[in-house]
Order: structure tokens, then C-alpha cells, then sequence
């Protein structure tokens, strides 16, 4: 760099960047400094630091370091004041030294998270091959093992058009879900899962979370692509009430598939090109991406890679989170009645017509 900016504006990012990867958040007036490149000596980070917390976005925390030389250890100040350390055991009186007080800087957001382990539904026939490569992905990006259970539900075909049916499936996926997460919890993991749902798979979820009967069923990070939820599902309530921690919707701009979604599937709507109208859902758009282009093993490793969006969003404090080419949708209506009707209609005829078929066809290629 020739001309560096002001010094104010790299401290600044640097306390941006911290807050926006939940990482770094405690720090002593010396650690800040050299990350920074300056000297505890620099007036000018004082009086910056000063107003970080004058201004209520850090606190000054004291705490206490063993004065002794092999320990060193930081003492929380909650066990003060100390007269043996809990560390080293050295008894302080009997040495006739006393702990250090050090001042440390706590910024005021969240931590970062880690990915507890995943459920993936796909959407419908979906082929082996992406989810091999996303379970591969996912072993190999992230620095810890979160297990990953990828949900199928067989071969739907001409099925979808008809509701019972979804019923169906999504009432075995909600009691799969169950399974998963009981077992989760017998091996001391957390009991909500991270959730990645692909178009059919993603009504298929909005009705396990819409069902009564899976109202115990709650979810981590949530991320829809090519979604065929309505716009208008409500997941502020489902936020509100605890039953999910967030919502990424990812939009694919050249998505041709969702908009079709509500003329040929009852109850389903584009929310994969329109938005969620939810205040809390963070929806983005992919300018180039069509409806299956999330699952492209070069797309879905820079998904999953450090600082793509889907890692970003499962690990990063959403306070903070704020992705480029996300967007609010304003409002959204359905179709009206008539034209759903009628395409419906089209659909139960065929439904009747082809049932037959695809029952013979899950025989052959289950
Ligand atoms: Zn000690």
C-alpha cells in the first residue's frame, strides 16, 4: 500500500471483521495492537478502544494472570480474588506474590458456531452423485467431522401432483427426523440439526414444520435452494418461537423450474425466485444459477469451502451477517385460483392416467 488510510479505518475493520466471524472477540490492549501493527504506547488505539466502549460496542473486563513464570494462566475475574492459583496451584500468600490484573477488551456480538451435523433433503430423483460429492466436501472443507445424514425419499414422479401423497412423504421425513436427532442427542450432540433442502425437498420440509404432530422437531441454520416454498411462509414465527434458529433462502435468477412449481404441486410457490417475505430470512440471489447449479461440484465446493456463503452463514454470527446480492422482496401474490385449478385438474387427470406407470416404474428402478 502507498498512501495508508487513516489508522481509524483498519482498526475499525479489524474489529468488523472480528464481529462478523464471531472470532477474536476477547482480546488484551497488547494483542489488539500487534494484530494491528502498533504499540500499546499508540495514544490514538486507546482512545479508539475507549470509544468502542463508551459507545456500549466492547467492554473492559479485568481479569488476573498467574504471576508465575512457568503458568502465566489467565484467572476469570468472577473467582476473584485469588490467593492459590487453580491452575498451577502455587499458594500466593505463602510466595508473597499476587496475581497480575490485566485489562482485556470483550467486543459485544456473538461467537462464532460450529456445524453440529446435517440433514440434506433433496429434491426429487435427485442421482447419488452430488450427494457423494457433498458428503466428500463436507468431510474434507471443514476443520471438524459433522455427520451428515442425506435423506431420500425414493423415486416420486408423477406423484407430486397429488397432496395426500406429499403428506405422506413429508410425515416419513419428519419421523426420520426424529429418529435422527434422538440418536443425536444419545451421542451427545446438539439436538438441532443444520438443514440443506433442495426444491422438492424444501415443501417437504416446510410441511414437516407446518405438521402439529412435529412441533418437537426443532432446527439449526436452515438453508433452501431452488425453493419451492410460497414466499409468503411464515418463518418469523418459526424463528420467534425457537423452532428455527435462521433461514438462507438461495435464489437462482435463471431458476425455471420454481416459478412452474405452483401451476403443477398444490401448495407449493417460488420462493426460489421470488424471496421469502419473512422479516428474519436472509435471501440471496445467484445471478447465473439454474434450478440444479447449487449442486454443481465446483459451486457446491465454493459453497462449502472457508468464506462461502453456505459456510458463512452455518458458522458466522448472523448480527453481523449481511451477504452480498442479498435482496428483501416487498410482496408477493399467488396465481390466481382459476389458473392453479385448471393446470391442477390437467395434473389429476394425468395423475390418474400415468399412476399406473410410475408404480411400475419404481419397480423397475427403485
Ligand atoms: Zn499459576
Amino acid at each position: 500500500m502507498s498512501m495508508p488510510e487513516a489508522p481509524e479505518q483498519a482498526w475499525k475493520a479489524e474489529v468488523v471483521r472480528r464481529l462478523e466471524q464471531g472470532d477474536g472477540l476477547e482480546f488484551t490492549l497488547a494483542q489488539f495492537a500487534q494484530t494491528v501493527g502498533t504499540t500499546v504506547e499508540d495514544q490514538a488505539l486507546r482512545i479508539f478502544l475507549g470509544q468502542a466502549v463508551a459507545s456500549g460496542a466492547a467492554k473492559k473486563i479485568e481479569a488476573y494472570r498467574c504471576p508465575i513464570s512457568s503458568c502465566k494462566r489467565v484467572l476469570s475475574s468472577a473467582g476473584a480474588p485469588y490467593t492459590i492459583c487453580p491452575h498451577c496451584s502455587t499458594d500466593y500468600l505463602k510466595e508473597g506474590v499476587e496475581p497480575l490484573v490485566e485489562l482485556f477488551y470483550r467486543l459485544v456480538g456473538e461467537n462464532s458456531r460450529d456445524i453440529r451435523w446435517m440433514i440434506i433433503v433433496h429434491g426429487m430423483n435427485s442421482r447419488a452423485k452430488w450427494q457423494e460429492e457433498f458428503s466428500w466436501q463436507i468431510a474434507n472443507r471443514l476443520r471438524y467431522s459433522a455427520p451428515v445424514l442425506i435423506y431420500k425419499y425414493g423415486w416420486a414422479t408423477i406423484d407430486v401432483l397429488v397432496r395426500w401423497l406429499h403428506r405422506r412423504l413429508a410425515k416419513r421425513l419428519g419421523e426420520r427426523m426424529r429418529i435422527a436427532i434422538t440418536q443425536a442427542l444419545a451421542s451427545q450432540r446438539p439436538s438441532k440439526p443444520d438443514i440443506i433442502a433442495h426444491s422438492f425437498g424444501t415443501y417437504l420440509l416446510s410441511l414437516v414444520l407446518d405438521d402439529p404432530n412435529f412441533e418437537d422437531l426443532n432446527f439449526g441454520r436452515v438453508i433452501t435452494a431452488g425453493s419451492i416454498i410460497p414466499p409468503d411462509f411464515d418463518w418469523d414465527r418459526l424463528i420467534a418461537s425457537g423452532r428455527v434458529e435462521a433461514v438462507l433462502n438461495h435464489v437462482g435468477a435463471k431458476d425455471t423450474a420454481v416459478p412452474a412449481a405452483q401451476f403443477a404441486i398444490p401448495g407449493t410457490g417460488p420462493g426460489g425466485r421470488i424471496g421469502y417475505l419473512a422479516k428474519n430470512a436472509v435471501n440471496v440471489c445467484e445471478p447465473t444459477f439454474r434450478h440444479s447449479d447449487f449442486f454443481e461440484p465446483e459451486n457446491l465446493c465454493a459453497q462449502i469451502a472457508d468464506g462461502g456463503l453456505w459456510h458463512n452463514f452455518l458458522t458466522h454470527p448472523l448480527e453481523h451477517f449481511a451477504p452480498q446480492r442479498g435482496f428483501a422482496p416487498s410482496r408477493w401474490k399467488r396465481a390466481p385460483l382459476a389458473v392453479r385449478a385448471a393446470t391442477r385438474i390437467l395434473g389429476y387427470a394425468l395423475f390418474a392416467l400415468a399412476a399406473p406407470f410410475s408404480w411400475l416404474r419404481r419397480q423397475v428402478d427403485p
